[in-house]
């Protein structure tokens, strides 16, 4: 009885030692098994291979750098869709295209910004859409063109200048000339003046401290007063045109 007892135990024993070494096995391996499976799918990249062009525009100059240029774009493209376009681009900053393959050419027209010339800047890309390409324009001072600016400038400025003077010269001589007629026109006007007597009614007739007639200065009757008053002044006064010397 005892024995079978015992061996009872050992049975238990055994089949705990078995399950404390088997069970957890399935477990180990099941969480190792966790850890090496392959990252969860990634959605499959469409390998299919897709370009795109790109517009870079460089320019050394700073005045050329600063802002944004106009670009012609046109195009002799694959699929028949023809281009003939203008877009703008900020030099330094590349811009991308979204044009299908094919062959285009960029150009930035030359131009004038203040004193400096710009050259033209072309480039033509062959696209082939499978791979990113980028085109690079740069903007370059034409320096011959540059100098022709300035000189034909200081040309047009001296010429300005010259007119300029030549315009002041001929003021001051019309200025001078009309100062000189006017002077002559005062000179003439005061010598008129001064020989002819001014033709007014103040003509001076002379009175007597009693009578009521006016007289010339040479009138007999003023051998006892004679007093100077303008002829309007005695005429105002009620005085009369003495009869012997009227
Ligand atoms: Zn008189």
């Amino acid at each position: 009885m005892a024995q079978a007892k015992r061996r009872g135990s050992v049975r238990t024993i055994l089949l705990l030692l078995v399950l404390l070494f088997v069970l957890p096995t399935p477990l180990l391996s099941c969480s190792s098994s966790e850890g090496d499976e392959p990252p969860s799918p990634e959605p499959a990249v469409e390998s299919v291979e897709q370009g795109k062009l790109s517009l870079l525009v460089s320019a050394d100059d700073e005045a050329a750098a600063d802002g944004p240029l106009s670009v012609d774009v046109t195009d002799t493209p694959d699929d028949g869709e023809k281009i003939n376009a203008t877009i703008t681009v900020s030099p330094g900053e590349p811009l991308d295209l979204n044009y299908g393959p094919g062959s285009y050419t960029f150009v930035i027209a030359g131009r004038t910004v203040g004193e400096t010339v710009y050259a033209e800047a072309e480039s033509t890309v062959e696209f082939d859409g499978t791979h990113d390409q980028t085109v690079s324009l740069d903007v370059q001072v034409d320096d011959e063109a540059t100098k022709a600016l300035a000189d034909q400038r200081a040309a047009e400025e001296a010429a300005r200048a010259q007119a300029e003077a030549e315009a002041q010269a001929r003021a001051q001589a019309e200025a001078e000339a009309q100062a000189r007629a006017q002077a002559e026109a005062e000179a003439e006007r005061q010598r008129a003046e001064a020989a002819a007597p001014s033709q007014t009614n103040e003509r001076t007739v002379y009175i007597t401290r009693t009578g009521e007639k006016y007289h010339e200065s040479w009138c007999s009757s003023l051998r006892k007063s004679k007093i100077p008053i303008s002829l309007s002044e005695a005429e105002a006064q009620g005085y009369e045109p003495c009869k012997n010397c009227h």
